[in-house]
């Protein structure tokens, strides 16, 4: 089974709802470095205060911060993960492969959720979100409303405040001029590592596919 897992793709492509499944079939811990920033924002911590910056405008957080973050957490929780929402740039990706490598212990699977700019649209004006547990829901699919309470942890539901039609637009320039070559810097680096998926269909395909693919015993070269 693949441990060490990363899930790439535009906003609201459905990272984090593929990952909460993940967690719950697999039991493998699950990290956003999205919801870590949006929790030291929301305790007022120095690092939340430095990242707020950026994250508000819906521009990336400088990559030290970011790593920062990130060697922190594989130092507390170990080389068993779901990775969503990182790497963000190439530099992170060369960052978390030295880390990666010094630990012997490299990524194994890498899937890129592909959806198309009028549905991540459609999607976001929909998305309400728990800043407490970091749950989504869609007003359309899920009947929450905002201000209403979240289903898991009671807390209020609201729009993050980078989803709005000018950050999301921010978003995604960013995503395609600083994200998108993660996926030709390991089809290079290590070809068999990343897979593609259609992130329209609906989620429980889409499930079914991550999860056969964590299922593979094929071993990587890279
Ligand atoms: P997300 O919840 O993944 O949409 O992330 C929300 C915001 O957090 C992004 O728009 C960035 O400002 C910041 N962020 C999350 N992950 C990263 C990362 N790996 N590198 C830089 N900034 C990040």
């Amino acid at each position: 089974m693949k441990q060490r897992i990363v899930l790439l793709g535009p906003p609201a492509s459905g990272k984090g709802t593929q990952a909460e499944c993940l967690v719950t079939a697999f039991g493998l811990p699950h990290v956003s470095t999205g919801d870590l920033l949006r929790s030291a924002c929301a305790q007022g911590t120095l690092l939340g205060q430095e990242a707020d910056v950026w994250t508000r405008r819906g521009l990336l957080v400088p990559d030290e911060l970011a790593m920062r973050i990130m060697t922190t957490w594989i130092a507390a929780h170990g080389t068993r993960f779901i990775f969503d929402g990182f790497p963000r740039t190439i530099g992170q990706a060369e960052n978390l492969d030295a880390v990666l490598g010094t630990l012997k212990a490299p990524l194994d699977l890498m899937v890129l959720l592909e959806l198309d700019d009028q549905e991540i649209f459609r999607r976001i004006k929909a998305r309400l979100s728990c800043l407490q547990c970091g749950a989504t829901f869609s007003t359309s699919l899920h009947g929450c409303s905002l201000g209403g309470r979240c289903p898991h942890c009671g807390a209020v539901l609201v729009h993050r405040n980078d989803d709005n039609t000018e950050a999301l637009e921010q978003r995604l320039r960013i995503y395609q001029e600083q994200t998108f070559p993660i996926i030709g810097y390991y089809e290079k680096k290590s070809p068999r590592l990343l897979h593609r998926i259609d992130a329209g269909k609906g989620s429980n395909e889409v499930f079914k596919k991550i999860s056969n693919l964590i299922m593979e015993s094929k071993t990587l070269k890279s």
